[in-house]
């Protein structure tokens, strides 16, 4: 199979779609990998690194793309790319179609088969090419309110830990799936006093059978969440609604109760945001402060740590590129019952029913 792996073209995007230990793999079992020049540099790899692992260097973006069989990406195809596909494309990368009608169109328009890595489900009913990035989130979250917690930065001059003598800062994570949890477990390992809020208990059964009483576990409900704006330093906001906006949970009139300098980092800044007073921000500007509260609302944390992000990613995807290389889209899909609801598009025709629904075109 020729498999091609463009330079990303969205703004500030730095990932790449396949790692070099990702093309020795391809290499090795007789596959054709081209990677665009220079594709690797924003996650630190260079195009000597994907060259020892067999890959050719392809300068020409055009005919990278006209000898592609399977393309893999980062991010949703942007109009330059659209207009690239054609019908002998399988292209493997994160969609997210469900809010992009003109997108959709033109992958339909295109002729190319589209797999989405967000839909791809697993045994346990997660979704595995999403939990990565959650992973990246959840973790970098605490690191960007630690730092937002700093005097400089607007933050109350709060050390997460404390010292001998001094009590530690106390972190709360309204919603405790992918994100919240590895948020709380970087908390929990700063020292910081943790708890998490979740409306799902059976998912409170979890995180409390796993962490022994070292996290606190709490129903999430109006008056836990007016106490967590009373007592926290930092709240980080990881809540999702399959398919719907996050519900707003911390009001303009809590940031009232809040201590001064108090951080809110809100990572379901993706969905619209959990914080009434959320608006998303760029890693160029991470904060702005609202009535005393420094604000984080970076809508694409893992940009951030582009290398481990690449490699987290590819770790995931790695498995799904091998089976469509070695057997084609078709066969690939018919094996794996958690790589078919991948299929978003194919032949002109949305093959993905929430996408199909959101646009009217289900049939
Ligand atoms: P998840 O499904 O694993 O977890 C979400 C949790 O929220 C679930 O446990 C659910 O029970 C809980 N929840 C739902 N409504 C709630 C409520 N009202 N109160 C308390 N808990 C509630 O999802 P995830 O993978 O952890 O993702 C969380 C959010 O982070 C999503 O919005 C996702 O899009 C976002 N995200 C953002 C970035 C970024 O760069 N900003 C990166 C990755 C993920």
């Amino acid at each position: 199979m020729k498999v091609a792996v463009p330079k990303e073209i969205k703004n500030h995007e730095y990932r790449v779609a396949l790692t070099p230990t990702g093309a020795r793999e391809l290499t090795g079992r007789g596959h054709q990998v081209s990677v665009q020049a220079g594709a690797g540099e924003g996650a630190g790899f260079t195009d000597a690194d994907f060259q020892a692992a067999g890959a050719q260097i392809e300068a020409d973006v055009d005919t990278l793309w006209r000898n592609a069989e399977l393309i893999l990406k980062v991010k949703e195809p942007q109009p330059d790319e659209v207009a690239r596909l054609n019908p002998q494309h399988t292209l493997f990368t994160y969609l997210h179609l469900a809010a992009e009608e003109p997108l959709t169109r033109g992958l339909m328009e295109s002729g190319a088969t589209c797999i989405a890595y967000e839909t791809i489900t697993d045994a346990r009913g997660g979704l595995p090419l999403l939990a990565p990035m959650s992973t990246v989130a959840g973790r970098m979250a605490v690191q960007a309110g630690a730092h937002s917690l700093e005097k400089a930065q607007g933050g109350a001059g709060v050390l997460l830990p404390g010292v001998p003598g001094v009590a530690p800062g106390k972190v709360t994570v309204i919603g405790g799936g992918v994100v919240g949890e590895n948020a709380a477990r970087m908390a929990l390992g700063l020292g910081a006093e943790v708890t998490i809020l979740d409306k799902s208990l059976a998912r409170l059964e979890v995180l409390d059978d796993r962490y022994q009483g070292r996290i606190k576990t709490v129903y999430s409900t109006a008056d836990a969440l007016e106490t967590a704006a009373r007592e926290s330093d930092m709240i980080i906001g990881a809540v999702l609604v399959p398919g719907a906006a996050a519900p707003k949970l911390i009001t303009r009139r809590m940031l009232a109760d809040m201590q001064p300098g108090s951080v809110l980092v809100d990572v379901a800044i993706d969905q619209g945001g959990c914080f009434e007073t959320s608006k998303p921000t760029t890693h160029a500007a991470p904060t702005y402060i609202v009535d005393g509260v420094v604000h984080y609302c970076v809508a694409n944390m893992p940009g951030a740590v582009a290398r481990t992000s690449t490699q987290g990613l590819t770790n995931a995807t790695l498995p799904f590129v091998l089976a469509l290389a070695d057997k084609g889209w078709q066969q690939a899909l018919r094996d794996d019952p958690h790589f078919l609801p991948g299929l978003n598009v194919h032949a002109g025709q949305v093959t993905y029913l929430a996408v199909a629904e959101a646009f009217g075109l289900e049939s």
